[in-house]
């Protein structure tokens, strides 16, 4: 028997995992890879256990509980100023890589390119490429990350599909302004471009900066995939829940992978968040206040240590430039300081085709104060 040539040669194991999984061998404290180390708000858990225990244990309808697109389609109005139709604009999915894979598997077709800017989340080149597109890398350029909309321009082809943004930006926490969003929508006005716009950071930007959603934007929403995720939101990664609005003929497509991708998404946890967004809308109006405490002490605690930084504008990531401690390759870093002094840390270059000659690592601060003291305590050492 002979095993079919791969059709991801470029792909192994997430750096999610393999961090992960040395800072469990280690012992280190794990900033690796994204996700809390609390859990959600105590009303959403008893909701979810309360929907278990009273029957909601079958298949949710394939869009998505029509409680919950509500609730989403009446976020969206409140924060964004855009009416959406809850019937055909909205898609709840099994969290946001769903939804991202959905989007890109619904448009893309063989020989299509798709712009990402790098360092790019690690699944949207794979989801680009298994659908016959290919992915052209622009570099976001440090320290700023902005986008360079001239190399933009220049980039785009006959055979330009889609482009693929993120803000609230992971790994940088770069965000988008407003006067960006209106050069973009400059740039793709005469074209049939569409775009997939990663929001899952949605609520957690800093410094009373708004986040500027496409879905604020008439025409750049109008061609636009716009996709979130609970698991940030709520504390609760490990639920999986995420939705995509986008104008009712790209739901269209959309949704026809999506019925055969997942069909639906885990029921419980769906009507759970309906009663979440629409009884304690708070949460979410909360978030950044929350995540910029964590942001503001972990920069206070690291600022006795030899890395240095610029506080992060969004996402719960803090980019530090480590050159003041060590020549390493950042992968090599990484290890380095998992198994060495303890704390795990994400490597930047891995998102980029060809990443920049940078000293950066990635630590997540979704963390108790107590994991960052602890965190904090072990970097300043060395
Ligand atoms: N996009 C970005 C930028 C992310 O950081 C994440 C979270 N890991 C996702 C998408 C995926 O979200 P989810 O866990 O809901 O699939
Ligand atoms: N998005 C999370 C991060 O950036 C990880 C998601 C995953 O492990 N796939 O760390």
């Amino acid at each position: 028997m002979h095993y079919p040539d791969t059709k991801l040669p470029k792909v192994g194991t997430t750096i999610f995992t393999v961090m992960s999984q040395l800072a469990n061998e280690a012992g280190a404290i794990n900033l690796s890879q994204g996700f809390p180390d609390f859990d959600g708000p105590e009303f959403l858990r008893k909701r979810v256990a309360h929907y278990i225990e009273h029957g909601a244990n079958q298949y949710a309808p394939m869009t998505g509980i029509p409680a919950l697109r509500e609730a989403i389609a009446n976020k969206t109005e409140r924060l964004y100023g855009r009416n959406t139709c809850a019937e055909s604009e909205v898609t709840v999915t099994s969290g946001a890589t769903e939804a991202l894979f959905a989007a890109i598997a619904a448009v893309v077709q063989a020989g299509d390119e798709v712009i990402v800017f790098d360092p790019a989340y690690d699944s949207y080149e794979p989801a680009i490429e298994l659908n016959g597109g290919r992915a052209v890398h622009l570099a976001l350029p440090p320290p700023s990350f902005n986008i360079d909309f001239e190399q933009l321009k220049a980039a785009i082809s006959d055979r330009t599909r889609m482009i693929i943004i993120n803000s609230p930006h992971n790994p940088t926490g770069a965000v988008l302004s407003a006067q960006d969003l209106d050069t973009l929508a400059e740039i793709v006005r005469d074209s049939d471009i569409l775009l997939l716009s990663d929001e899952v950071y949605e609520h957690i930007a800093f410094d009373g900066q708004p986040h500027q959603s496409l879905l604020r934007h008439d025409e750049l929403a109008a061609r636009s995939f716009v996709v979130s995720s609970f698991g940030k939101t709520f504390h609760t990664t490990g639920w999986k829940v995420g939705y995509c609005v986008a104008p009712a003929p790209l739901s269209a497509e959309f949704r026809k992978v999506h019925q055969y991708l997942t069909f639906s998404t885990v029921t419980p946890v769906q009507l759970a968040l309906a009663d979440m967004l629409n009884e304690q809308p708070e949460h979410y109006l909360e978030l950044p206040e929350f995540y910029q405490q964590k942001r503001d002490l972990f920069c206070e605690l690291m600022a006795g240590s030899r890395f240095t930084f610029e506080k992060t504008a969004g996402t719960y990531f803090q980019l530090m430039d480590y050159s003041a401690i060590s020549d390493l390759p950042d992968t090599e870093f990484c290890r380095w300081l998992t198994t060495e002094a303890g704390v795990a840390a994400i490597p930047i270059s891995v998102f980029s085709e060809s990443p920049m000659d940078t000293r950066l690592v990635r630590f997540c601060f979704a963390k108790s104060d107590e994991t960052l003291r602890a965190a904090a305590a072990k970097l300043c050492e060395i």
